[in-house]
């Protein structure tokens, strides 16, 4: 029922509407915050918890957003303009809280507003749970990529799952991880709204069947289906200070409200509730697999969530605009695919188009090969994922008959081109044969895409010489590279606001949108008094992530020790173990009062290990066991200081980047697409000691090699060097080497558990060990000594430092996102639409 008393006159819904815009400066903001402090939240001067106050001025900052979102909103309809959607079954956001500020600009304001009201800013902050609805990088692009979007006024909306649980929090206990469930919508979330009348109807299961239309032609349907509920959440998305607000859309899944009444009717209430509950289910939990799948039914009940939902909620903007015509859709619409994960989208817009807007294979193939683009994450074979048929039987049945369909046409196209070649229509199949026929997700997303890209230069080398080699051979058109990038809003103007104020106070304000500008600040690098306060700056960083590492680690950093980071997700190929091996080392050294080592440092590592991977948990117990070693030895502790971070997240890498002086970026050359914690710590200064792998090759271009420690095997060598790899041959000629593996294996590092970790080291040991451990152990210590050393001479690390940052301009998503508008999207920027007119 419309709630209005005269539905033909348009003035009472005007006067609705008729709202002054909000004040922005502090005596406005203070006001609102004091109102919803008491008012809204009912606090008093009894209230000690810092979650109020936070939760006040998320209100108020609300307040401000949601006046420019629909401004944004009405703009992109006026516009009619291309749009693009950002498919990814992972978003990493963080905080939103000084994101909110920073973007407004209003941070200053608000901050002076708190002061002046007796409270600490930094408290209010720390408040904040984390939204933590993803695993790592590919999670934390998407958000690093909706903030560029939005800051370039690109008319691009996020997609996703409101997961009712993120990435679990990490606990170390006795120095093994334990998982517990992340609750972070327990208190609320102040940044999402609920959108009820936009809820879809999700199929699973039931079968197909044919049906005649009127006019006698033969169709297929899906029926007899247990529908779920897609109910979307809300978040605004701030550009920088340019009044544009972009939407995330988040889907959360419910019962329908028929569900199943039948057997509450026949008396099985708690069964009926149950399976109201099973519905539920499917945005309950992240699955928390960094890099590799474990093919369980629920998790492609997400993914197909995801792609159902989303594409009805596109389908649904376009028909409220144009109707049910969709000769112009190709042309105004595209969906990115952040990785495979929502890549049955290619069948379910088939699907949709097919089925629901009855549309014929040609017009509905013909629209989904210009509309959806695929951006590949991983060349690591256990990543690549593959869906049993049987599976797709069973849950999406119509889906797999159009896969079925897609791919016959496809493999007549390749035997057209190749005739007779079996083993390429074998190998390119979208259906990977045997006794458990298995649907190959990557090749779906390719057959149905025209744009498929790599994520850094030497990764979309790699994938065309490699995992898609017969793909790029019969499309090389689509193929193209976006080398990642990060946002210079969350990762330098707002984690290290001391380094803020010396870039605008030196080359101005404008870098925090264009940072190319910070080239600018490489000639400051010879000025003695610009290092001193660029020091200065480090310095306080350094204070920051020390107390933060003495609160969580109980150990003690001393600023004026070399500060070595290597955090990201705990896996093999990142070799986190080369890191604990060269630690070892060091401790090896000094016990031996081999003092000539370089500068004394510090070594933070951190980051979650899937629940399920045992090595890679083995992996935290060592550095755990080698840090309490290492830290209770008087001998040692004037020279190497080691901890283990628990629960690394964004909020923790905002404290991280700026502190650190050394950046460890050492995967196996080949394995790590791109990276983009690299990035983050770049472009706050620090020097990176790294292989030629993913983003570091294009990151040591930019800064130079004299600025940047570089060591370690190519990714041609890395392929030469299997099949006759020897590290046992490696270990007994490296004395340093042999040393260290003595320790580990006499179990120096394992006094009260015995033998607990000889299988990292029988993996070092394997002449089939893929990371090539010992092959760069020599290389890695060789470049350790060179960092410690420069590092000793202040003058020259400075500079290192300065242009380190000086050159990151490159790696802003900024840059990333102006490419893959320029080259794939192809977009209009849109501004919002003018005050008063909304
Ligand atoms: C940037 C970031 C990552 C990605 O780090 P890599 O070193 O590129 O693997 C993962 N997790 C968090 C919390 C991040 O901020």
């Amino acid at each position: 029922m419309s709630p209005f008393r005269d539905l033909s006159q348009s003035t009472p819904k005007e006067a609705l509407f008729d709202l002054a815009p909000l004040p922005m400066d502090q005596e406005g903001l203070a006001r609102d915050f004091k109102r919803y402090y008491a008012h809204t939240l009912g606090r008093d001067r009894d209230c000690k918890s810092a979650y109020y106050p936070y939760k006040a001025l998320a209100i108020a900052l609300r307040d401000r957003l949601m006046e420019r979102w629909k401004r944004t909103r009405l703009a992109h309809d006026e516009a009619n303009c291309k749009r693009t959607y950002y498919l990814s079954l992972e978003f990493l956001m963080g905080r939103s809280l000084s994101n909110a500020l920073l973007n407004l600009g209003v941070d200053d304001a608000a901050q002076k507003a708190l002061y002046d009201l007796g409270l600490v800013y930094e408290e209010l902050e720390d408040a904040e749970m984390d939204a933590g609805l993803g695993n790592g990088g590919l999670g934390r692009l998407a958000a690093c990529f909706l903030d560029s979007c939005a800051t370039l006024q690109l008319p691009v909306k996020g997609y996703g799952l409101r997961y009712e649980y993120g990435m679990f929090r990490q606990l170390i206990e006795n120095g093994r991880q334990l998982e517990e469930p992340d609750h972070w919508l327990r208190d609320g979330n102040p940044w999402e709204l609920e959108r009820p009348e936009y809820t879809q109807r999700i199929p699973f299961g039931g079968h197909t069947e044919q049906y005649k239309d009127e006019a006698g032609n033969l169709h297929r349907r899906w029926v007899d289906t247990h529908d779920v509920l897609a109910v979307p959440y809300d978040i605004p998305i701030p550009g920088f200070k340019n009044d544009t607000i972009n939407t995330l859309r988040l889907w959360s899944a419910a019962a329908t409200d028929e569900f199943d009444l039948g057997e509450f009717n026949a008396g099985s209430y708690p069964e009926s509730v149950a399976a109201k509950n099973n519905a539920e289910h499917i945005t309950m939990v992240l699955y928390p697999n960094d890099a590799s799948e474990n093919g369980k039914e629920l998790r492609l009940r997400q993914q197909f969530f995801l792609a159902c939902a989303s594409i009805k909620d596109v389908l649904r903007e376009w028909i409220r605009l144009h109707g049910r015509d969709f000769t112009e859709f190709a042309d105004n619409n595209c969906f990115q695919l952040n990785d495979t994960h929502p890549a049955v989208s290619v069948p379910e817009l088939m699907r949709q188009l097919m089925d629901e807007q009855h549309l014929d294979w040609d017009t509905a193939w013909s629209i989904t090969t210009r509309t959806m683009a695929y951006t590949n994450h991983t060349l690591l074979p256990e990543a690549l994922e593959r869906w049993p048929v049987r599976l797709f039987q069973q849950l999406l049945p119509r889906v797999l008959e159009i896969i079925y369909e897609i791919n016959a046409r496809f493999l007549s196209k390749v035997a057209a081109r190749w005739p007779g070649d079996m083993e390429r229509q074998r190998r390119m199949s979208l259906i990977e044969e045997g006794g458990d026929p298995q649907v190959r997700m990557a090749f779906l997303a390719i057959v149905g895409s025209f744009s498929v890209n790599g994520v850094a230069a030497l990764h979309s080398q790699l994938l065309k010489e490699g995992l898609f080699r017969d793909w790029f051979e019969l499309w090389p058109e689509k193929f193209n590279n976006k080398t990642n990038g990060v946002t210079p809003r969350r990762w330098l103007a707002m984690c290290n606001p001391g380094l803020r104020a010396l870039l605008d106070e030196t080359i101005g304000e404008h870098w925090v949108h264009d940072l190319k500008r910070l080239e600018q600040l490489a000639p400051q690098a010879d000025d003695a008094a610009f290092r001193k306060r660029w020091d200065g700056i480090k310095r306080q960083n350094k204070e920051r992530l020390a107390a933060l590492v003495a609160a969580t680690c109980r150990v003690e950093f001393p600023v004026d020790f070399m500060f070595d980071v290597q955090v990201k997700r705990i896996h093999e190929y990142k070799r986190q173990l080369l890191n604990v091996l060269h630690v070892i080392h060091l401790y090896n050294r000094i016990k031996h009062g081999d003092k000539d080592i370089g500068a004394p440092r510090c070594v933070l590592i951190g980051g979650k290990a899937a629940p399920g991977y045992e090595i890679a948990k083995l992996i935290i117990k060592l550095i755990n066991n080698v840090a309490g070693v290492v830290n209770s030895d008087p001998e040692v502790s004037d020279w190497l200081r080691v901890a283990f971070i628990p629960d690394y997240r964004v909020s923790v890498m905002e404290v991280l980047a700026p502190g650190t002086d050394l950046s460890e970026q050492i995967s196996t050359a080949g394995k790590e697409a791109s990276g983009t914690g690299n990035m983050k710590f770049m472009m706050n200064g620090a020097v990176t000691i790294g292989t030629l792998d993913g983003a570091n090759i294009e990151i040591r271009e930019q800064v130079g090699d004299d600025n940047f420690f570089l060591f370690g095997h190519t990714a041609e060598e890395v392929q030469r060097i299997r099949g006759h790899y020897d590290p046992n041959g490696i270990i007994a000629n490296d004395p340093a080497l042999e040393e260290v593996m003595q320790l580990l294996e006499s179990g120096h590092f394992s006094q009260f558990e015995q033998g607990i970790f000889s299988p990292l080291v029988q993996g070092i040991r394997s002449p089939h060990d893929p990371w090539l451990t010992a092959a760069d152990f020599d290389s890695y210590r060789r470049a350790q000594l060179l960092a410690a050393e420069t590092y000793q001479d202040r003058e020259r690390w400075l500079r290192m430092s300065i242009l380190n940052t000086a050159h990151s301009g490159f790696f802003s998503s900024d840059r990333t996102i102006a490419e893959y508008n320029n080259d794939i999207w192809r977009l209009e920027p849109v501004p919002p639409t003018p005050w008063g007119s909304a």
